[in-house]
């Protein structure tokens, strides 16, 4: 069957963006639960030869402020026991914070491939600089993109599917 890759990261970073960005733009975004979003999480994407399951860990998310860390272990929990691949977004915007580096060492310890992964970096030129404190994080060379300029996405996708 194939490969499957999940994007985990804090609410707000791009997941949904990303997700749909690589899906297609054939997807619907429910609410039908007071306090939840739920957005589809499942997508097929094809990618040069290459096929794979796309999962946003993060299509099904509490809107309090106060859970952000304990569903963000969730998230990285469901990507480390169903994922061959994760990809960890983080936002050149918020820069980094504690969160992301609590999520990052479980990450690295679950020994499973992680692309770590920068988004809303809507001009390289001028952002570049921000990306490199990504670094800190610890699992490897951050890959710069923006999702919803659609700027590095080929890029990101070789960082995945080398792991295939
Ligand atoms: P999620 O909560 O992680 O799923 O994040 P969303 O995909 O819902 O995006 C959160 C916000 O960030 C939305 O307002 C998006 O339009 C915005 N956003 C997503 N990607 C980018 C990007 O590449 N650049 C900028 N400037 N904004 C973005
Ligand atoms: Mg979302």
């Amino acid at each position: 069957s194939k490969p499957i890759v999940a994007i985990v990261g804090r609410p707000n970073v791009g997941k949904s963006t990303l997700f749909n960005a690589l899906a297609g733009e054939m997807i619907s975004i429910v609410k039908d639960t007071p306090g939840v979003t739920r957005d589809r999480i499942y997508a097929d994407v094809n990618w040069l030869n290459m096929q794979f399951t796309l999962i946003d860990t993060g299509g099904i998310e509490p809107e309090s402020k106060d859970v952000i860390l304990s569903q963000m272990r969730e998230q990285a929990e469901i990507a480390i026991e169903t994922a061959d691949v994760i990809v960890f977004l983080t936002d050149v915007r918020q820069g980094l914070i504690d969160s992301d580096a609590k999520v990052a060492d479980m990450l690295r310890r679950s020994n499973k491939p992680v692309v770590l992964v920068v988004n809303k970096v809507d001009s390289f030129e001028k952002l570049m600089p921000d990306v490199y404190e990504f670094y800190n994080l610890g699992i490897g060379e951050p890959v710069p993109i923006s999702a919803a300029s659609r700027l590095g996405i080929g890029d990101m996708l070789d960082e995945i599917t080398k792991h295939f």
